[in-house]
């Protein structure tokens, strides 16, 4: 499959000049995107915003996007949906980033929104991903999926709630 690489860096060197309170839109939609070093996400959309601040720029974003997941009861495969909303200070890079919890504006003028997406979606993924709230779940003796068929071992079902 092919893989894009660094969609989501994102220009902010013309930030530098600017005066406090600037401010900029953006939105972007992906189709698929791969995000280093173990995220493949599909339909990625969102908008964000960065704003020039004293101390650097504030981001402020909310995305959503699917991905490829296995339903923990009846084990198909299906695309789990993810939304997040966030927001992150970059400070210009004259403090040290363990002294602060704020990421350091690159000194390339690019920031890479990659990082912040994944670390936030992540957040999103819930413990028990099932495919639909209603799924039914595998027969625990034949391994039936009883979405799409039954079998006569109704005794020994795990029941969902
Ligand atoms: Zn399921
Ligand atoms: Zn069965």
């Amino acid at each position: 499959m092919e893989k894009t690489h660094h969609p989501l860096r994102t220009n902010i060197g013309y930030f530098f000049n600017k005066p406090i309170g600037f401010s900029r839109d953006f939105t972007v939609e992906y189709p698929e995107v791969f995000i280093e070093p173990d995220l493949q996400l599909f339909n990625l959309s969102g908008r964000f915003s960065f704003s020039r601040t004293r101390e650097g720029l504030l981001l402020q974003a909310a995305f959503e996007a699917e991905v490829d997941s296995r339903c923990n009861r009846c084990l198909d495969p299906f695309r789990a949906k993810l939304s997040t909303e966030f927001e992150e200070l970059y400070v210009f890079g004259n403090r040290t980033q363990e002294e602060f919890d704020e990421e350091v504006i690159p000194k390339d003028g690019y920031i890479d929104l990659g990082k912040p997406i994944r670390d936030y979606l992540l957040l999103d993924v819930p413990l028990n991903l099932v495919c639909k709230p209603d799924c039914k779940g595998i027969c625990v003796v034949c391994g039936a999926n009883l979405n799409r068929e039954t079998c006569e071992h109704t005794d020994s079902r795990i029941i969902f709630d």
